[in-house]
């Protein structure tokens, strides 16, 4: 196991300016209109993927083939940095493959990850749906519902699955469905939806309070047929899973909370890409505008408001890269997945609301970018699990207890 360190080395530094440089360049000078469009940002895309920095090969050449866990969340960090809902349209796909990497075989790895992000010439997106109307955080409550056909070798869904990134326009849909109510969130399993299957359809698009260059949308699936070869896993392993949870036989829990804990980090990481990029405006912000005859920085009261922003920004960032580490040996221990994504998720927020405050009037409008980093940031403390739901998941983990 490499030892833990915060020292990039020369690869990642030079990964860390190529994608610093595309951000400045191409995704913040972009960012406005597209959150003012509410669209999601085909060109950009199509630009990142031209120089290798979308695509199945930069997931797994540059993000994953690394054995320190840290390229993956700094290069994160450097596209968020630029704008977030252009981040989550460059990253949402990666929801997908998480999905696939979390049950799927080798073969299914292979087949469907690099239909999540098309080619060059024709980039694709990827979507992972779980949520559900009537359940996000609980997900005992998911109804979508997955039968099937022996005579076919087929599977049938049918449900609605709510607030999808990428749903609706999506080549590939990852579904989380029911296969056996009986056992709650135990009797779920995972399916691919292949391109233009027919039932499966974009229900409402969410007009949102930040990300809005990133798609989210409802995905209504009505009577959509899958080859069998398409249940996440394969079937032989299903049955025996089902099997061991009607014996009330334990699943493998621990190797469940390394998985779950491992994506985490990198919604901790996007965070701190919003947070960086409002505390980095604001400074600048401090030292230009003057007020009672001296730059506003120069009064304490300001200064120290930008000091406990950058102090919460380093500290955000050295949990998160900490335990990108320890997701990358499969070494959690206390959840710090989940307080990595806790705490850079409420820095995110914070800071950012910390920032209007410093621009004053002219940050309260649409000509400054920091409202939008603060809309923006709130996601965070909302998606891939609440900040109650993280807190709940630290709690289990440091008490041992099964807290409600
Ligand atoms: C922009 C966006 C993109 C998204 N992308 C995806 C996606 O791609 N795929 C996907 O599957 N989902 C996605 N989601 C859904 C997201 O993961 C859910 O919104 C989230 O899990 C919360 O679920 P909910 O909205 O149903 O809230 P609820 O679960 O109803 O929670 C409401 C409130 O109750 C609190 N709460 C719930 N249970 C407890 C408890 N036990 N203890 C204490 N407090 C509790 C929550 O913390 C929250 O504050 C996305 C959501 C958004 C907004």
């Amino acid at each position: 196991m490499p030892d833990f360190s915060m020292a990039l080395n020369e690869d990642q530094l030079a990964l860390q300016k190529w994608i610093h440089e595309f951000a400045a360049d191409v995704i913040r000078p972009n960012a406005e209109e597209w959150d003012e469009k509410e669209e999601f940002p085909w060109p950009i895309v199509q630009q990142a993927a031209e120089i290798g920095l979308y695509g199945w090969e930069f997931l797994t050449e540059v993000m994953m083939n690394d054995p320190t866990g840290v390229s993956g969340v700094m290069a994160i960090e450097e596209i968020f940095w630029g704008d977030a809902g252009i981040g989550m349209a460059l990253m949402g796909s990666g929801l997908a493959v998480a999905g696939i990497a979390a049950s799927g075989t080798q073969e299914q790895l292979f087949e469907w990850v690099p239909q999540c992000y098309g080619t060059v010439d024709d980039v694709k997106v990827g979507a992972f749906c779980a949520s559900e109307p009537d359940a996000g955080s609980d997900v005992n409550g998911y109804r979508c519902r997955a039968v099937y056909d022996e005579a076919t070798d087929e599977w049938l869904l049918n449900g609605t699955k709510a607030w999808i990134t990428n749903g609706g326009i999506a080549n590939v849909h990852v579904v989380v469905a029911v296969v056996a109510p009986e056992f709650g969130s135990k009797g779920h399993a995972s399916f691919i939806v292949p391109p233009n299957t027919p039932g499966l359809s974009q229900g409402q698009k969410y007009k949102k309070h930040g990300i809005r260059a990133s798609h989210t949308a409802e995905v209504v699936l009505d009577d959509v047929r899958v080859p069998g070869h398409c249940l996440l896993g394969g079937k032989e392993k299903l049955d025996e899973r089902l099997a061991r949870v009607r014996e009330g036989k334990p699943g493998n829990s621990q190797a469940a909370m390394q998985t779950f804990e491992a994506t985490r980090p990198a919604v901790g990481a996007q965070a701190i890409g919003v947070a960086r990029a409002a505390l980095e405006y604001s400074t600048e912000y401090a030292k230009e505008r003057q007020a009672f005859g001296k730059p506003i920085i120069m009064n304490q009261g300001l200064a120290f408001m930008l000091a406990d922003m950058a102090t919460e920004v380093e500290a955000s960032r050295a949990l998160v890269w900490k335990a990108a580490w320890l997701g990358k040996q499969r070494a959690f221990k206390n959840a710090e997945g989940s307080m990595a994504k806790l705490k850079a998720g409420r820095t995110a927020t914070w800071v950012t609301e910390r920032a209007i405050q410093i621009l004053g009037g002219y940050g309260y409008t649409r000509e400054y970018p920091v409202e939008r980093w603060h809309r923006d940031a709130k996601i965070h403390d909302i998606f891939e699990g609440t900040e109650q739901i993280q807190q709940l998941v630290i709690s289990r983990a440091i008490s041992g207890l099964r807290i409600e």
